[in-house]
């Protein structure tokens, strides 16, 4: 039997009153995978990402998580997938632990064991008030919460951009030793190579409400390649 894969999108439309954001939209992303979504602004991978989570409903198409369709999805089923949102707002009033706490039980999964080494890794205060952190510091919190829920499907919108280079790395370093050692997948948007360099194997370009290109990053580097070899000079 073939496991199903993490994201099957089939025929997937999208409209906002007349806006048509996404158009007859194939995707699949296999299970384990760390996948950027690229694409110019307004190209449609906020919409895309919001109908995977679930915040979106589904218009037209069909759209299934590891096998399960999201029309009939449970709320026990939803709640193994996280997604993060670009600019995330955060509970500035509560502590860092009365954070956690509000999440944990929201999450069947929740890992307090998790949470902790992260809040360590991170080294966050647990007694911080979130409305005191730093960008850096609030992303880690956001990223501290969405793992210890021990998501199966990690969905991310461009969640480091305008982040400094240092924190960047460490909360990219972070995310992949945990997602990786649990096999988690992770999707992510992103306008930055160095980020695609650093964290994922799997590249999909997006262009009017479409994806041009699905790939493996190393197919992807092997065709350059290929090409900058066939048009060098000699
Ligand atoms: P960016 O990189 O700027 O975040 P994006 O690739 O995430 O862009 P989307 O935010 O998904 O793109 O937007 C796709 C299209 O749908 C755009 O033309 C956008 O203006 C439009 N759009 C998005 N949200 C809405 C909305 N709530 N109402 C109307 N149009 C919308």
């Amino acid at each position: 039997m073939t496991t199903p894969n993490a994201v099957a999108v089939q025929g997937l439309s999208h409209r906002y009153g007349r806006k048509q954001a996404l158009r007859d939209l194939d995707l699949t992303i296999p299970e384990g995978a760390t996948y950027a979504l690229l694409g110019a602004n307004g190209a449609g991978k906020t919409t895309l990402l919001r109908l995977l989570a679930g915040i979106e409903r589904v218009q037209s198409g069909a759209v299934s998580l590891f096998g399960d369709s999201v029309r009939s999805m449970s709320l026990a089923q939803r709640q193994r997938f996280s997604y993060v949102a670009e600019g995330q707002e955060l509970p500035t009033w509560m502590r860092l632990e009365q954070m956690e706490a509000y999440c944990a039980p929201l999450y069947p999964t929740w890992d307090a064991q998790l949470a902790a080494q992260l809040r360590t890794r991170f080294d966050l205060d647990s007694k911080q008030k979130i409305g005191t952190m730093s960008r850096g510091q609030c992303m880690k919190a956001a990223l501290l919460c969405a793992l210890a829920s021990r998501p199966r499907l990690l969905l991310m919108d461009e969640p480091f951009t305008g982040m400094d280079v240092s924190v960047r790395d460490e909360l990219v370093r972070g995310l992949l030793d945990t997602s990786g050692e649990h096999g988690w997948t992770v999707v992510v948007s992103t306008h930055d190579i160095a980020e695609i360099e650093m964290m994922v194997d799997w590249v999909g370009f997006l262009r009017d409400g479409r994806i041009d290109v699905s790939a493996p990053l190393e197919k992807l580097r092997e065709t350059y390649r290929r090409v900058e070899f066939t048009l060098a000079p000699g």
